[in-house]
């Protein structure tokens, strides 16, 4: 993604924060917890994070942590899942290789379930 079509995505509000294909995980994370889907979230400091609207987390987990260790665990699996994706055009792979990716209370513990 552009530096400029970034700028455009962000100054066009939180309204519809998914629709800019951003959210690499969007409708794959689930709380590990009670099964709700996290949804993406525009973070007040311009980053990007997902919630739940249940309270197993007191934050929203933050994007880029879980997207990346989604990529790495994609790669552990199949390296040339993710060989030239670029960090941004990961949904694609994610949506073809995962079915969920379960959240535990800490973001950095995920459980992946991968459509076999
Ligand atoms: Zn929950």
């Amino acid at each position: 993604m552009s530096v400029s079509s970034l700028a455009r995505f962000r100054a066009g509000g939180s309204d519809r924060p998914d629709d800019s294909g951003l959210y690499q995980l969007k409708g794959l994370l689930v709380c590990d917890g009670c099964d709700l889907h996290l949804t993406p979230l525009d973070l007040v400091d311009g980053g990007r994070g997902y919630r739940s609207a249940c309270g197993c987390r007191l934050w929203p987990v933050d994007a880029a942590v879980v997207e990346a260790l989604a990529r790495n665990a994609v790669e552990r699996r199949d390296r040339r899942q993710v060989a030239d994706v670029p960090v941004n055009g990961l949904r694609p792979v994610f949506k073809r290789l995962l079915c969920q990716v379960r959240v535990s209370a800490l973001e950095q513990e995920l459980t992946f379930v991968w459509r076999t």
